[in-house]
């Protein structure tokens, strides 16, 4: 049997690798999740009668926890998408996100050295390491954070390159565009956007204020991002790997797309908050993941238009339980 760990459990990626790994009778998965006040486990409950799947308590940033799980499980593969990955977040809270996104990294590192050498680490990096950066971007462009999360994610990124040198680690980063799926929470542009025309379809939302709408950005399926991770978890390549769609578009195409669902124009309902725009800004990824492609065989196919119908249909069953 392999045993695979996943920090970031109920997160978006972290939950649909459980689910992906668990196809495959092989595999014993660990899921860990923090204690948290809301304990929202909406995410992962679907496979708590699956005994072979363990959901363990912990926190990244907190070494006792990380060191006693890794003595007693010794994970033959961990998959790192715990974070504080909202980008606006980071600017109000950048201390936290720091310790969550970057020092709990190398507690991570510092972990698997000590008492699990012999793991294989996928870190997920991000997108947000080249900032500004001119798109398209690949493996060899140069990274410019622009907000307290991305920096917190470079620091997490180069301290896996250094233990992986130093220590002669497993470790590959999966520098990832964004992903977009159906469990994305509602911080995120997509899900506000998608959740809104709903709303606004229905009667129950008149309007829809968001920040900087000419921004773009590379939404890929979570999905498909989640099958590249798992192929490169499963090979033994110890280097960087982009995985993204390729594409750009800006957050006014998505909003476009996504209220075209329901034959609304969406320019009638759009209203420019300052709110919701951020003291410094990433204006356009595009990930060339030809790398992915070539040596991982990794085939993304999903239309932006298709990975906004996912979520709208998911978003009005939830819409619709939640009004019973
Ligand atoms: P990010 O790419 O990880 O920051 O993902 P987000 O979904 O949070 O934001 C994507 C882009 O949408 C950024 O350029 C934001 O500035 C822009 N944006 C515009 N309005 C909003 C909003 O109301 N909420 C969020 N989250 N982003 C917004």
């Amino acid at each position: 049997m392999r045993k695979i760990l996943i920090l970031g459990a109920s997160g978006q990626l972290g939950s649909e690798l459980i689910d992906k790994y668990l196809v495959d009778p092989n595999n014993i998965v660990y899921g860990m999740v923090r204690r948290s006040a809301t304990g929202n486990f909406n995410n992962i409950q679907h496979n708590f009668k699956n005994d072979r799947f363990n959901l363990v308590r912990g926190d990244i940033t907190d070494p006792t926890s990380l060191n006693n799980l890794l003595k007693e499980v010794q994970p033959d593969l961990i998959i790192n998408t715990a974070a504080q990955s909202h980008v606006h977040v980071s600017f109000e809270q950048p201390i936290l996100t720091s310790k969550v996104t970057g020092l709990g990294v190398l507690y991570l590192l510092e972990s698997i050295r000590q008492f699990s050498p012999q793991s294989r680490l996928v870190q997920l990096s991000t997108s947000e390491l080249w900032g500004n950066s001119k798109a398209p971007q690949n493996e060899k462009t140069q990274f410019a954070p622009e907000s307290p999360y991305g920096v917190a994610k470079l620091f997490a990124h180069e301290m896996c390159k250094l233990y992986r040198k130093s220590y002669n680690l497993n470790i590959s980063c999966a520098i990832c565009g964004n992903m977009e799926g159906p469990r994305r929470g509602r911080e995120f542009v997509t899900q506000k956007i998608v959740e809104s025309a709903i709303k606004i379809h229905l009667g129950k939302q008149d309007n829809l204020k968001l920040g900087n709408i000419t921004t773009k950005r590379d939404w890929s399926s979570v999905h498909e991002i989640a099958d590249g991770i798992i192929k490169l978890g499963n090979s033994d390549y110890r280097e960087e790997f982009v995985f993204g769609s390729g594409r750009t578009n800006t957050i006014e195409e998505f909003a476009r797309l996504a209220f075209n669902v329901f034959n609304l124009d969406y320019q009638e309902y759009i209203q420019i908050d300052d709110e919701f725009k951020r003291p410094s800004e990433v204006y356009e990824l595009k990930a060339d993941s030809r790398k992915a492609r070539k040596l991982l065989n990794w085939r993304p196919t999903k239309t932006l238009k298709e990975i906004v119908q996912e979520m709208v249909d998911a978003a009005l069953d939830r819409e619709f339980v939640n009004d019973k």
